[in-house]
């Protein structure tokens, strides 16, 4: 009798990670990112089979390290801070809300070209619109950073119609830089921290702040009665700006959602699939 499995169990297919479509989240610092977990739910959840990594890289080595990966087969990258200016460099096409953004934070290998794309707005109007159910139009908001993130989130916000859009930046140069360039897509001023306003319906924290130890804090005025407070960071990182912004009377939220609804959108252009997202964030948030 030939040697071999018994007849009827058959050995399980092991695929070498090397055959298998290969993505990776790019970022400075990275061992704390969630994507490797949201993107390996979200490819159980629809059947695709791929690898999903971090790729730590030192700042100034973004093109080296996005060249290596692409010309060694990576189908797609996320791109965290702060890299997404450099993403938008490298990048041989862009979507026309990358464009406009400025930024990418998706990059994926299209015809033997890298496009560059930015989900984070469509990510965060997602959340904001359809998970937390604010309706925007004709609201007044106030964005406060004008980095990597608030350049993806401008034209998506003013998409929605609200009356006035505040970009407030600690280097205020930034934030007129940011609201020039919107200035045809609708009602958008730049503001410093000393005279950014008063009585905003949203306000969303789009500031790295709280990663280096130094939690954002607004005036209480800031918010408008029943005012939502956003912040586009999570867990931890988000408590000292959230818990201020409650004490003052505001619903607030962190950016958990914002996350899982990027990489929904990232998911989609790479795989062609929309995963489903509230089962997943309710995992995150249990987790
Ligand atoms: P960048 O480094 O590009 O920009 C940082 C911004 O934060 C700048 O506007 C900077 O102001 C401001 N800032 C930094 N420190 C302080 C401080 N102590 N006080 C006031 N302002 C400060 O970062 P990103 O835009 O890429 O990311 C911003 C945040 O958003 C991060 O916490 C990131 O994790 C989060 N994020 C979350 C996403 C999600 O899906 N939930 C998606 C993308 C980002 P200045 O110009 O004066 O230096």
């Amino acid at each position: 009798m030939a040697a071999g499995p018994a007849a009827g169990l058959r050995p399980a297919i092991r695929l070498h990670p090397a055959t298998m479509d290969r993505y990776v989240v790019i970022g400075n610092p990275v061992a704390h990112s969630r994507s490797p977990e949201i993107h390996a739910r979200f490819a159980r959840a629809t059947g695709e089979t791929l690898v999903y990594e971090r790729l730590l890289v030192e700042p100034g080595d973004f093109a080296r390290a996005a060249r290596e990966f692409f010309a060694a087969g990576g189908r797609g990258a996320n791109v965290t801070l702060p890299f997404k200016v450099d993403a938008f460099d490298f990048a041989q096409e862009r979507t026309q809300r990358a464009a406009q953004a400025g930024a990418v934070n998706t990059l994926a290998a299209r015809d033997g070209l890298v496009l560059g794309d930015n989900t984070d707005g469509a990510g965060l109007v997602r959340d904001l619109t359809a998970n937390l159910g604010l309706a925007l139009a004709g609201s007044r908001i106030l964005l406060v950073g004008a980095g990597g993130a608030a350049r993806g989130v401008v034209g998506p916000l003013l998409a929605l119609g609200p009356a006035l859009l505040v970009i407030a930046n600690r280097t205020r140069a930034r934030a007129d830089e940011l609201a020039r360039a919107f200035e045809p897509g609708g009602p958008v001023r730049s503001a410093g921290f000393a005279d950014m306003g008063r009585g905003f319906d949203l306000v969303v924290n789009a500031t790295s702040s709280s990663t280096h130890g130094e939690p954002l804090e607004l005036p209480a005025e800031v918010f408008a009665p029943g005012a939502t407070a956003y912040d586009m960071a999570y867990g931890a990182a988000a408590r000292a700006f959230l818990d201020r912004a409650r004490a003052a009377g505001a619903r607030a939220s962190d950016g958990l959602g914002m996350l899982v609804e990027q990489a929904a959108e990232s998911f989609h252009l790479w795989r062609g699939k929309r995963p489903e997202t509230a089962g997943v964030i309710a995992a995150l948030r249990a987790a």
